[in-house]
């Protein structure tokens, strides 16, 4: 089976070829950091890393680049209300300087690197800061500009949405989306639709030719795409609610201002979290970190593998009845994983076949973990090829099992170590010493903890 994905451009699912045989070049919007991420953020990162991970298991090179909007992105996205970057500022009591915002966003970032990191995410290709290719989103600005996309109003440069009749087809059409009828129309704008390309502000900004102020949300991960991926490319993700506003502007300023079409091949979208019935938001107060995860002695693995029990274009409702069975469920794949020994074999072919038709089918994540329970469970399958199996499907899941056979410690090393603390408590210490070069040699310390003692891998 072809790789195949729901293409929200086209609304069907089609088949995947990249433009370039030799390279997946693909785009991820990444985080506004002017706060922790919450777990239904995380969701964006660990779908895009399923994803990443699908294209290189079929055998595919991959470029992921995504940005990290310091700067621009408002609390609404059809250009109103408060800066968010600013907002945090404010929350923090730092005074109001393009340093400390820098600082602030410098700080989440490396949260929001932590994160990644505990979910099992690998990092993109490139993670660029927004703030740092003004430039480019200025140039951009200005060829929409020369080609008669834009015009003037009191507060900025706005695109004229009239002037692309293809406006829209992300969104099928150009109706308005909730997010303009909800906040009402800025009456400088010639349309409802048009958005932001440069905001003024007299306060604090970047100099441009217009005055001082910010790029629009949108115009950096277009500008970002193209300096990164080139004028098209093959994939672009994000949340279900980018799809109305931020990605049908990036696709009408990036079309217009290259003369390309299409500016990206597959658009693909997650549905969101909720939790109680209502989208997890930070505005909401009612979001979670995955520290909050960790306060409860929940691994932040088992809140990827909870994600991967459904489908990406399924809503998911958080609550921690359902988490804690999700790690009652990992803990069991686990135990059966560690039950197979050391012994190398080989990937059973029938079964890697199957998870490749599933996570190759629009990743069939839910279809996928149902096989990885068949393999384990399979009496007609030896310990050894269950492992190599197990191992290879992670190479896509990422729930950890190779860290897992790392952990194990061998029998030996436990007698040698429990040996040397007796020795250690009956103030031998020449055996002691004796006794710990000897499990050194083989790999392995023992750390003190009062008159316990941890042993790991060096
Ligand atoms: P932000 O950091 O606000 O720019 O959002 C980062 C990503 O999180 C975006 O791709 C959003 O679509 C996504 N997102 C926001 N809220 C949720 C939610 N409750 N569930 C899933 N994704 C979300
Ligand atoms: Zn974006």
């Amino acid at each position: 089976m072809a790789l195949k994905f729901y293409n929200t451009l086209t609304r069907e699912k089609e088949d995947f070829s990249p433009i370039d045989p030799k390279e997946v070049r693909m785009y991820s919007c990444g985080p506004t950091v002017y706060n922790y991420a919450h777990i239904g953020n995380l969701r964006s990162y660990v779908f895009a890393d399923i994803l990443r991970k699908t294209l290189k298991y079929s055998g595919l090179n991959v470029k992921q680049v995504m940005n990290i909007t310091d700067i621009g992105h408002l609390s609404s996205d059809a250009d109103s209300g408060e800066d968010k970057m600013t907002k945090g500022l404010l929350r923090e009591g730092k005074e109001l300087t393009l340093q400390n915002m820098r600082t602030l966003a410098e700080f989440y970032t490396e949260k929001f690197k932590e994160d990644l990191n505990k979910l099992n995410i690998d990092m993109p290709d490139g993670l660029y800061y927004a703030s740092d290719y003004v430039k480019e989103d200025v140039e951009l600005i200005e060829k929409l500009e020369k080609k008669g996309y834009t015009y003037k109003t009191t507060d900025g440069i706005y695109f004229d949405t009239e002037k692309f009749p293809e406006y829209g087809a992300l969104k099928g059409g150009q109706q308005k989306s909730n997010e303009e009828s909800r906040i009402g129309v800025n009456s400088e704008k010639k349309n409802p639709a048009d958005f932001a390309l440069w905001k003024l502000d007299k306060k604090i900004g970047y100099p441009s030719t217009w005055g001082q102020g910010f790029p629009g949300w949108h115009i950096e991960c277009s500008a970002m795409g193209i300096k990164f991926l080139g004028e098209q490319f093959d994939i672009h993700t994000g949340g279900i609610d980018h799809i109305p506003v931020h990605h049908t502007n990036e696709i009408a300023q990036s079309e217009c201002a290259t003369s390309k079409s299409p500016f990206v091949k597959f658009w693909l979208h997650h549905e969101f979290v909720d939790t109680g019935g209502e989208k997890m938001a930070k505005s909401e107060n009612n979001f979670l970190k995955l520290s909050s995860l960790e306060e409860k002695n929940i691994k932040p693995i088992t809140y990827r593998f909870w994600l991967l029990m459904a489908n990406y274009h399924t809503k998911v409702n958080f609550s921690w009845e359902v988490l804690e069975g999700a790690e009652t469920a990992l803990k069991r794949l686990y135990n059966l994983y560690l039950g197979l020994g050391n012994d190398n074999g080989s990937v059973n072919i029938e079964y890697q076949q199957k998870f490749k038709d599933f996570i190759e089918d629009d990743l069939d994540t839910p279809k996928a973990l149902t096989l990885l329970w068949d393999v384990l469970k399979d009496e007609n399958v030896s310990p050894a090829y269950k492992r190599a199996t197990v191992l290879d499907f992670d190479r896509v899941l990422g729930l950890g099992f190779e860290k897992l056979t790392k952990k194990i410690i061998p029998e030996e090393i436990k007698k040698l170590a429990e040996e040397r603390n007796m020795a250690r408590i009956n103030k031998d210490f020449q055996k002691s010493d004796d006794l710990r070069k000897q499990i050194n040699d083989l790999g392995y310390e023992v750390k003190d903890l009062g008159e316990n003692y941890k042993i790991s891998k060096i």
